[in-house]
């Protein structure tokens, strides 16, 4: 079992469609849920936001949560109308958090415009997720995903709970300094493969990449610094996680499988 700690719910949108038929499913919450929200797997999750401000967040089942994730560049510069959006999500009991999408959006994660944002999370006591490392998107700069630009958040707003998404990856040296640097930002492990593999066949062929992962991974040396997620419809959940497991020493999975991201998210399971 694990807690999906970053995945999406595009339902059935192109880019959806279009990551589901790369892994042979199916993009709608529905198959979501039948599929993954069973005993052997999923026993809840995050949702990181996509879309329209009205819509995000509807409809999830118990012991599932959302980030209100902010992909459109028409809601900056931020004006009140959207500033009061985020905050009504923010005051949901299911809205465990913000996700920025830097790189899909030309707006680095420090960027002045961003900091009432970081405010309402600190007021609300919700996390900021941001996008970090490769996007899924050829439009997307790579430029502003860079891990280092989150270094300036963490130590600007030290109350901030901060999630570097997908661990920078493949800038692994710098977001492993930024994860060493500041104790108030966290790593979750999505979106390192993204389409059809099997863990064996990627592990055989791509050695030196995963001891570079487990590299920088024992370097942080922190059991509570990591959680796991999807990025679900990049991947099959369940090889995905087989391979993020072997990752790690057996000692640290219900941290980072399960406990880390609930305490990191403020969520209590309910049921279990
Ligand atoms: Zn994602």
């Amino acid at each position: 079992m694990y807690f999906d700690a970053h995945f999406h719910l595009f339902d059935n949108t192109s880019l959806g469609d279009n990551l589901a038929a790369n892994i042979g499913e199916n993009s709608s919450s529905d198959y979501f849920f039948k599929k993954y929200h069973t005993r052997e797997s999923a026993i809840g999750g995050v949702v990181m936001g996509n879309g329209p401000l009205e819509t995000q967040g509807e409809n999830l089942p118990d012991n599932f949560y959302y980030c209100v994730g902010l992909d459109e560049l028409s809601y900056f510069p931020l004006t009140a109308e959207i500033y009061n959006k985020i905050k009504i999500h923010l005051q949901n009991p299911k809205c465990v958090g913000v996700k920025l999408y830097p790189g899909y959006l030309p707006i680095y994660p420090n960027d002045k415009q961003y900091e009432p944002i970081f405010k309402l999370c600190i007021e609300c006591n919700k996390v900021l997720a941001i996008h970090t490392g490769m996007p899924a998107a050829v439009s997307a700069k790579l430029k502003y995903t860079r891990p280092i630009y989150l270094d300036d958040v963490a130590i600007d707003f030290p109350e901030l709970k901060i999630i570097m998404c997908h661990f920078g990856n493949p800038f692994l040296e710098e977001a492993a300094a930024v994860m060493e640097h500041n104790s108030n930002v966290y790593a979750d492990l999505s979106g390192l493969i993204e389409g059809n593999f099997t863990t064996k066949y990627f592990c055989e062929t791509q050695r030196d990449y995963i001891n570079l992962l487990k590299t920088w991974i024992k370097y942080i040396g922190d059991s509570k610094k990591f959680m796991f997620g999807t990025d679900w419809p990049a991947v099959n959940c369940i090889e995905y996680q087989k391979f993020i497991s072997q990752l790690f020493d057996p000692s640290w999975l219900d941290d980072v499988m399960i406990n880390n991201a609930l305490k990191i998210y403020n969520i209590r399971l309910k049921g279990l």
